[in-house]
Order: structure tokens, then sequence, then C-alpha cells
């Protein structure tokens, strides 16, 4: 049989046999008491896996492999900004869990409690997110880059019991003040204050009390050698939730279950990574993001491989420190996303073709879309396969993909493949008519969505159903992207249909920005556009109009706003101050003319203008 062949036998059982195909999937884990069902669908479109089954997914990831493969490493932590290196044993992570889950009981965090975690590339934040799912905590990592506003929404939603810092962090060499922005985070929440667990690294952080934080390392000296048991969840109980942004400035906090998703995990690992227990994976992106979550903490751990997690950039302090990692530490894997290609590919390719890459099988990008200009180059320079793979926060694992695991069918550069198994996807048109091959449209997954994928948006069912699944006649999850398909069944991803960008992976909200933005006394209102970016993929260019009468900023100065209360990553890089915006006659901006207008196109016919003179406004600003 093909690999072609093989896929297609395995996929369509994965649709037509769903339950037989899953409850087979579901034995790679271990179960405290058997599941009652493969899967409870009877409330569409929300999807239960295995419910009735007692897991653990920190017993599956951790005690599972002590005695197996105890003195295996289980995480290597480099970093680049605080320059170390540190080996973990499963074992030693067995210890330093326990005491962290001993730590948080102690600290009143019980099962279904929120944990709020907002800490750097570090051990810890691995330890953290397992203590919480071994007691039934509910963590909620928060990505680093995100600053005082992204950390209040996010609080004001999860309302956790427990918010877990760092003094701070270094990016690319400067410190990142993580503990002065939790403080200015918790001034604007406004649900009760979570109690504050600090870990001090010594860094040179100004100083900035917090009421009745906790000193970490005084308060785990007390639970040296301290085991706590596993808590035995249903399999529907939810491990953690993880913030995205979408049409509306405020985030949706993607909610995942036990059972379903540490089955797709460790599925995906052998399917598509095509990694076995004892191989090392190496996935360059950040626990604050999904691609963090599923493929540097979860899906390895849960396979009982070896994961790599850095703290650091790709290019510091050379580009070549990556394949240097691979060619050190013999990795099986690697993961990342197409902008930092993108920048390596600047440097050249002697920075990779220099290292011993002989250990390294495949290459996985996902995250935003891949050119195919770059999958050709990465391909050409590893020598390797490299596979794109498209999935989001929302499904944990991937919608599209190759699988290496089962040997892969033929890449096609540009195209992440075809669905991947339980995902019955359909493209529509405009009237909600299926399309066939080679006509674009957006792209659906028909429900109920395969295990692993989010189980509601935390604490508002109905707004899962009216986002995702609403938008055609039949009941559809919606992916909010384009898509093709050509004559052998590839897809190709189109880009967004909605207002969210993607700016070098990271998914921002227009909305978000635009609010933020509008906080600054003398603003009026904004839009936020995303225009194509040869290095990131998109570039945030944002217009604003002033409050008449208000002393003008500058430009700089309100990009600043943007950078303090959302982060960083939102900081739009060209903003310009113009006296109008142009709007429908009903009001509502048509932010689609203004990007057309800021990448240089024509914005096309627009009969329901109410002053095309505005326009001329945007022209002339982006000049
Ligand atoms: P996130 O939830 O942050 O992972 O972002 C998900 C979005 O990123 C998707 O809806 C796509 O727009 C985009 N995306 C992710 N992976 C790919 C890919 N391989 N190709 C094209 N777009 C992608």
């Amino acid at each position: 049989m093909s690999n072609q062949e093989a896929y297609e036998k395995m996929y369509r059982r994965s649709i037509d046999d769903r339950e037989a195909f899953w409850d087979e999937q579901a034995q790679l884990i271990h179960w405290h008491k058997p599941y009652d069902r493969v899967l409870d669908y009877d409330d569409p479109p929300f999807a239960k896996w295995f419910p009735g089954g007692l897991t653990n997914i920190c017993y599956n990831a951790v005690d599972r492999h002590v005695a197996e493969r105890g003195d295996q490493t289980a995480i290597i932590w480099v970093s680049t900004e605080v320059d170390k290196r540190e080996h973990m044993s499963y074992r030693e992570l067995y210890r330093q869990v326990n005491e962290m889950a001993s730590l948080l009981l102690e600290l009143g965090i019980g099962q279904g409690d929120r944990v709020l975690i907002y800490l750097p590339m570090m051990p810890e934040a691995i330890v953290a997110m397992l203590a919480c799912v071994r007691i039934g905590a509910i963590h909620s990592v928060v990505f680093g880059g995100f600053a005082a506003l992204a950390l209040a929404s996010r609080i004001d939603d999860a309302s956790p019991k427990l918010v877990i810092t760092a003094d701070g962090g270094m990016r690319g060499g400067k410190i990142a003040p993580y503990k002065p922005l939790l403080s200015e985070g918790l001034a604007a929440v406004t649900v009760e204050k979570p109690a504050v667990l600090v870990l001090n690294r010594g860094l040179d952080t100004p100083p900035c009390p917090i009421e009745g934080e906790i000193d970490f390392a005084s308060a785990i000296a007390r639970h040296a050698g301290k085991e706590v048991p596993p808590v035995w969840v249903d399999s529907t109980h939810p491990s953690y939730i993880l913030y995205t942004s979408g049409t509306t400035g405020r985030p949706k906090g993607v909610q995942r279950d036990t059972g379903g998703h540490m089955v797709a995990m460790r599925q995906s690992m052998k399917h598509i990574y095509g990694v076995e227990p004892g191989e090392v994976m190496f996935a360059g992106s950040d626990i604050g993001w999904v691609v963090g979550h599923s493929y540097i903490v979860y899906a390895p751990l849960l396979t009982g491989a070896t994961t790599i997690l850095y703290e650091g950039l790709p290019i510091r302090p050379d580009p070549g420190i990556w394949w240097s990692l691979v060619a050190e530490y013999g990795v099986n894997c690697l993961f990342t996303s197409p902008t930092a290609i993108r920048l390596l590919k600047k440097t050249g390719a002697e920075w990779i073709t220099r290292h011993d890459l002989s250990s390294l099988r495949t290459m996985f990008l996902a995250g935003e879309p891949l050119d195919k200009e770059t999958h050709r180059w990465v391909t050409e320079a590893l020598r390797i396969p490299v596979v794109d793979n498209y999935w989001q926060t929302e499904t944990g694992w991937p919608i599209l993909t190759n699988f290496a695991g089962l040997g892969l069918m033929e890449l096609k550069f540009g195209s992440p493949t075809k669905p991947s198994f339980g995902y019955d996807t359909v493209l529509l048109d405009e009237t909600g008519a299926e399309l066939g091959a080679n006509t674009k449209g957006s792209l659906m997954v028909r429900p109920p969505l395969p295990p692993g994928c989010m189980s509601t948006i935390w604490g508002d069912d109905a707004r899962f159903v009216k986002t995702y699944f609403s938008s055609a006649k039949e009941m559809l999850y919606a992916t909010f992207d384009y898509a093709i398909f050509d004559d052998d069944g590839y897809y190709f991803i189109m880009g967004r249909n909605d207002d969210v960008i993607n700016v070098a992976g990271h998914r921002l909200g227009t909305r978000e920005v635009e609010e933020a933005l509008c906080t600054h006394p003398a603003v009026a209102e904004a839009a936020a556009v995303g225009i194509q970016d040869q290095l990131k993929g998109q570039e945030i260019v944002a217009f604003v109009v002033l409050m008449t009468n208000a002393v003008p900023p500058t430009p700089e100065e309100l990009k600043n706003v943007v950078a303090r209360q959302i982060g960083g990553i939102a900081k739009p890089k060209f903003l310009h101050i113009v006296p109008g915006l142009p709007k429908t006659r009903s009001g509502k901006v048509i932010r689609r003319a203004i990007l057309a207008i800021a990448e240089g196109r024509d914005p096309g016919d627009l009969p329901t203008i109410e002053d095309a003179k505005m326009l001329d406004v945007i022209r002339n600003a982006v000049k």
C-alpha cells in the first residue's frame, strides 16, 4: 500500500467509523477507569469525548514514565538569555511537579480552580502547568509578550485564584518586566484579586512589590519531598483555558478537555510528527501559544519523549543557534513558524549546513501561511522533508497536514496537504453552497470536531455556538480561513476572512489594537489593518482620528500606548493621524478599503460609502 493509500484508508475510517477509530487511539493513554462511551454527541455542537472515563494528564505525562524511563531527560532547557542549560529527567520532573502541586494545595487551589501562569520560558512554567492538571486545577498560560491590559482582561474572564509570575524575563538581551506588568494589570482588574506567587530570578527589574505576594523559593522549600496523588478527573473536565483573538476586542477563552486532549496529542505524535518515546522534539515556539502547549509540553511528555524548551531568539547569539542544538541534542523533529525560517533565510543557508543534522528526520512549520519560496528554500537547505501544517488555537492540533508517522505523501510547496484524522472538511461559497476543486471558499469542518479540539468558550457556551457554528445553513464549524483544494485534494490556505491578523505567527484582532488606541484621551476613533509583509507575513498599520481641540500626540506615543497595553507584538509598524475614516452610510469603518489602499491596491467599487473623499485621506496618509 502506498503512503497515500494508507492515509486515505485511515482518514476514511476516522470519519465513517469515527467511534471505533478513536476508541483505538484512546488505548495510547492510561485510563484509571474506562469511559462509558467514546463520544456523547447528544447536544450538538458540544462533543464530549470519552465521558465517564477517569484519567489525569500529569499521571500520563510524568508518573507513567518514571518506572520505565525515570532517568531519561524529559526537558532540556536552553536559555541564551540568561546563559543557562539544564537537563531534567522524568524522575526529577516528577519530584518538582509533586512539590509544586503540594504548594498549590497549600495555597487553597482545588479541582476546577483557575491558575493564571505568566512566566518566561523556564522549566518552572512547565512544572506549574503539570502541577495544575495533577490536582484538577485549570491553567491559563498568558504569553509573556502580552502586557497589562491583555493580562487584566484574561484575569477578569478566568477569575483565577492564583497568578504565578516571575520578577522578569529577558528578550533579546533586554529585560521584560513581568511583575511590573502584572502589577499594572492587577490595578485594572474588576474581579476579586488573585494571590500572586513570584519566582525571583534575580534579574535587574524595577522593584515593584505586589500586596501579599508569595516568594516561590521560600514557599516551595516547605514542600520538599512531598508527594500528591493525581486527582482522577472525568475525561470532559477542563484542563486548560488559552485565550485567543477574534473579531471582537474581548479575547476568547478556548477551553480544552482532559481525555480527548490527551488522545489527540498522543496520536498526533505517532501519526503526524512521527516521534517515538525516547526521541527528541524541539518546538521553537512559546508556551504562551497553542503550539507551545501542544508540542513543547503536552504531546512530547505524554509520549515519553524529550522536549527542548528554548528561551531566546533564533538568531542570538548567532543564526546557527537552533541548528547547533539540533546537532548537540540529536533532535529528531523540529517544529517552528514560517517567520522564524524567513528570518534565518536572510542570514543564509551556511548557518544550517555547517552543522551535523543527521538526527533530524522532518521539520514542521505552522501558525501562519508558508510561502512557496520559503518552503523551497528551507527544504533545499535542510535536505529533509519540510511539512506545512495548518491549525488553530481552537483545534489544538493540525486540521490539515502530512503524516510523517505513516510515511509522508508527496509534498507540494505552499500546501499543508490534506485533512487530518477526524476533520471532515468542507469548502463553502458565499451562498453557502459546497465547492469542488480549484475554487476558493470558506473552510469549514462538519462536526463533531475530533478529540482535542476546544470543548467550548470558557464560561460562554452561547458565544461558542454563535461564533463558530452559526455562519452556514447547516451546523458547521467555521475556521474563518479561505482555502482552495486542487484536483489531487491538496489544500492551500488563502488567509482569514474576518478581522484577525497574523503578525509573525502571532494572532491578533484588529479590534484589540483599536480599543487600546482609543484608551488615549486624545483619540476619537481608530482603525487597524494588517498589511502584507515579506518577513512577518503581516504588519499592523493604524489610522487614528483625534478629538477636536486635543493636543496632538506623536505617532510614536500612540504606538507605545498599544505596546504598553497589549504588548510589543501588537505595536503598529505605521501609525497615521488622519482627519477621518472611510465609512459606510450606516457608520461602519470600511477596513477592506483601508487595507487595499494601505497595500497600494485599488479599493474597488464601494457603493455604500458615505464620503468617497475619505479614500483620498487614507491615500495621502500612506503616500
Ligand atoms: P492561532 O490560533 O494563533 O494558531 O492562529 C490560527 C490561524 O493562523 C489560522 O486560522 C490561520 O489563519 C493561520 N494559520 C495557522 N497555520 C497556518 C498554515 N499552516 N498556513 C496558513 N495559515 C495558517
